[in-house]
């Protein structure tokens, strides 16, 4: 199959559209009117977009494309959340969640198909790497979820209009390991001229690559949110690996340092999923209120969502609220993370999607499982029906 190297018009910030523009000989303002009709009005056929002369409609059909990753699986839950299973370039599929609520929509974008930061509590990180996402197919998942919900369709007042109000990175692969990509595809997300999200509604959600945050603050000034997961090096870092190479103090600091780069008083959300018997204990919550006694944050507390093949259980209820109170004792804002979408396996930490492992990761963790009785030997992967889900 040839490879498809021209411009794909669906993932190009303005700036760049300009720079096209430019180079095309015609005025900078085509980009605005791409934008548009593009990302606001959701039209694709380059022959729709009327106020474009026709030579430069044909030009821009010889030297570019627009082209949207593919909705291949559907779910609605009975709570209202939906999942969409898409299939990038690569191959593989990936998921993404739209979660309603009372006065907003947030929509759980994914940045990478499989992830290689390999989180013990993750099924996206059990699973390995394949390949990171294009602009497009970031935003084109923005673009998809608008489209089913018919915000395109109209305006408000004639029934259409429904739409997603919140991002949050936070499904499938580590956004600041795929950073020009979701830069460029943040950027679209809070453009006026396409889904003029503000920097409150777009949350970048990272387990903490401390020089991409460093990086950061020249790029975006989006929300951001930390996956802490554990108080301390040692035990972070037994959960995750990416704590030997850039420990809590590094993290924070980084993390500190793009929200004072901010001109506005924002702070960062805290991810902390609590898994019973691991990080949950009385004790881990003391250590956290202490290790984040100057750190401004508020703190989402997530009850670890099962996925076949995890050693990991979720804590009782109880065990969950009174973590949470210990914290709001402490002074915190504490929230506990509601799971959503529960019937469409809509979870944070569960999508899986399908990815062709090319960390050879997932075969180690076949072999570990099958050694402990958990899948049949020649088994593939363990099967699951769907995928993820998140909101800030
Ligand atoms: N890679 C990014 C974003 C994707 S994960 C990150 O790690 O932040 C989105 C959130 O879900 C993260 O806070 C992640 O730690 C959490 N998560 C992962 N697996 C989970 C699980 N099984 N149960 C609950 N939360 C989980
Ligand atoms: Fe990757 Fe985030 Fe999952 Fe860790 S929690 S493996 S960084 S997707």
């Amino acid at each position: 199959m040839e490879t498809e190297t021209r411009p794909n018009l669906i993932g190009l910030s303005r700036a760049n559209l300009r720079t096209l523009f430019a180079e095309l000989g015609e005025k900078p303002f085509r980009a605005e009117q791409i934008l548009k009709w593009i990302h606001q009005r959701g039209v694709l056929e380059l022959d729709a977009m009327t106020d474009i002369s026709k030579t430069l409609r044909e030009r821009l059909k010889e030297s570019t494309v627009i082209s949207l990753p593919r909705v291949v699986q559907d779910f609605s839950s009975e709570d209202g959340s939906r999942k969409w299973i898409i299939e990038v370039a690569s191959g593989s599929r990936v998921e993404m969640v739209f979660i309603p609520e009372a006065g907003r929509g947030t929509l759980c974008v994914s940045s990478q198909a499989g992830c290689s930061l390999d989180c013990s509590f993750c099924a996206t990180g059990k699973q390995g790497f394949n390949s990171n996402l294009t602009s497009a197919e970031i935003i084109g998942q923005l673009w998809w979820a608008n489209q089913e919900l018919g915000a395109f369709s109209g305006s408000e007042s004639d029934g259409g209009g429904a739409r997603v109000s919140n991002v949050v990175m936070m499904g499938m692969g580590e956004p600041l390991l795929n950073f020009d990509n979701v830069m460029e595809a943040i950027n679209l997300m809070m453009d006026d001229c396409a889904y003029g999200l503000s920097k409150r509604k777009v949350t970048i959600s990272t387990s903490g690559v401390v020089p991409a945050i460093e990086r950061l603050k020249d790029f975006t000034d989006a929300s951001l949110a930390i996956s802490l997961h554990a108080p301390n090096d040692e035990l972070r870092s037994k959960i995750m690996p990416i704590n030997r190479r850039y420990p809590i103090a590094q993290l924070l600091a980084s993390v500190r340092s793009y929200m004072e780069s901010l001109p506005d008083r924002r702070v960062p959300v805290i991810e902390y999923t609590l898994i019973k018997g691991v990080n949950d204990h009385r004790q881990h919550a003391r250590e956290l209120a202490e290790l984040l006694r100057t750190f401004p944050c508020k703190i989402n507390l997530i009850p670890f969502n099962p996925f076949p093949g995890s050693e990991f259980k979720r804590p009782k209820a109880a065990r969950v609220r009174s973590f949470q109170e210990q914290l709001v004792a402490a002074g915190y804002s504490a929230m506990v993370r509601t799971t959503r979408g529960d019937d469409i396996d809509a979870a944070c930490g569960q999508l899986a999607g399908q990815v062709e492992d090319r960390t050879k990761r997932n075969a180690r963790y076949r072999k570990q499982w099958a050694a402990r009785g958990l899948i049949a030997a020649s088994n593939d992967a363990p099967q699951r029906q769907g995928v993820p889900s998140c909101s800030a």
